[in-house]
């Protein structure tokens, strides 16, 4: 059934009540109605049961005061097809320009700032999405957020990483296309008329909606409920995937990849994914933001005459750095662009901290010249300068 259809569709016909019907003229026709084609009673007779989901279909529209004052304004709207869907429709969205139908200043969705307003907006929104009598052209649903944790090494995270991820999510049940129901052909919600949302109040030309408690926010109703899947129109479904995980990341940091979440529904966009990342230390190499860190030891005669020194990077080659005569021990100097790479590409530094070696053991033509530095160095007292200090304190 086309839209089209949806509004010459004389709903009142159906259940053979005049349009002024009170709702319990409505209800007891349908009761009626329904009694006499329901399924149950005219087992094989598919006619019937056409004329059963028609029953059910004008009821749920005129048995609802909000849905039938919708359909009825429709109705007045288009009068007996004098609608025409622009091109472009059926696809499940319409296309048409309501500056035609209401001489101009109304704009494409009918929110615009005129008597309107709202209203159209309700019946485009309420008739529109509705869908066909099976209930397949109903809205496209975005797939689910994935949660998941990956563990890098520190060259990983530094330098960005492709890692297959598996991942277990919602997808839609193969049984039932996703429909929820065993034979394929679900009906459309009828609290929601297939939106799988409900309104939660408006105010000020927004409106709030939540999921539709009566179908899950599907929009759709199982009334023989597919076995494999209980009638949710979903299943579980594990798969690996390589994911790109961006340079830089730092420990316990969670990125979100657009679209790399569960699939969407009848034609919805895929969710997102979240990645936790956790990153293993390095035995040389330390991180702070965007540089790394590393010690570097030095002899005392290094640190003391000044002299070059070569430093590790990470995955480069060697650096050499200039030791400035009487270098202190802990001293940090730094390698610029050898850190981790930004967010922009471009890297931060390598850190440098110089530790001064002391040798366990000294022997032979060292310690000899050790004791002559001993003794050329004897009238300086290293810690005078500490014991003054005390003093004045
Ligand atoms: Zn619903
Ligand atoms: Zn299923």
């Amino acid at each position: 059934m086309s839209t089209k259809d949806f509004i010459e569709k004389d709903y009142y016909k159906v259940l053979g009540v005049p349009k002024d019907a009170t709702e319990a003229e409505i209800k007891k026709a349908y009761r009626k109605l329904a009694r006499e084609f329901h399924p149950d009673a005219n087992k094989g007779n598919t006619k019937a049961e056409e004329r059963f989901k028609e029953i059910s279909e004008a009821n749920d529209i005129l048995g609802d005061p909000k849905k039938r004052k919708e359909y009825d304004e429709a109705r007045a709207l288009f009068g007996n097809g004098g609608f025409r869907p622009g091109p472009g429709a059926g696809g499940g969205s319409f296309n048409f320009d309501l500056g035609d139908l209401f001489g101009g200043g109304g704009g494409q969705g009918g929110q615009g700032s005129g008597g309107f307003g709202g209203g159209i907006g309700d019946v485009f929104g309420g008739l529109f999405n509705r869908g066909g009598t099976g209930g397949t052209r109903v809205q496209p649903r975005r797939g689910q957020d994935i949660d998941t944790e990956v563990t890098l090494s520190f060259t990983e995270a530094i330098e960005g990483a492709t890692v297959p991820l598996r991942m277990s999510s919602q997808s839609p049940c193969k049984a039932c296309s996703g429909t929820g129901d065993k034979n394929g052909t679900p009906r459309v919600c009828p609290t929601c008329v297939g939106t799988g949302q409900v309104a939660r109040g408006s105010g000020g030309g927004f409106s709030l909606t939540d999921p539709c408690p009566d179908c899950k926010g599907r929009g759709l109703i199982a009334e023989h409920p597919c076995l494999d899947c209980k009638g949710s129109g979903r299943a579980k479904s594990s798969r690996t995937m390589q994911v790109r995980i961006p340079a830089g990341v730092t420990d316990n940091q969670r990125i979100r990849l657009r679209g790399k979440g569960a699939p969407g529904e009848r034609g919805g966009p895929a969710g997102d994914l979240y990645v936790t990342v956790h990153v293993d230390a390095h035995p040389v190499f330390g991180r702070k933001d965007d540089n790394l860190t590393v010690t570097v030891p030095v002899t005392f005669a290094e640190a003391a005459l000044g002299g070059e020194v070569r430093v590790p990077t990470l995955g480069g080659p060697p650096v050499t750095l200039k030791l400035p005569p009487g270098t202190p021990n802990g001293r940090t100097m730094r390698a610029r662009g050898k850190g981790a790479v930004r967010k922009d590409g471009t890297r931060g530094d390598l850190l440098v901290t110089v530790e001064v070696s002391v040798p366990k053991d000294v022997t032979g033509k060292a310690r000899e010249a050790l004791q002559a530095y001993r003794e050329a160095t004897a009238e300086e007292d290293p810690r005078a300068e500490l014991f003054q200090a005390a003093k004045g304190a």
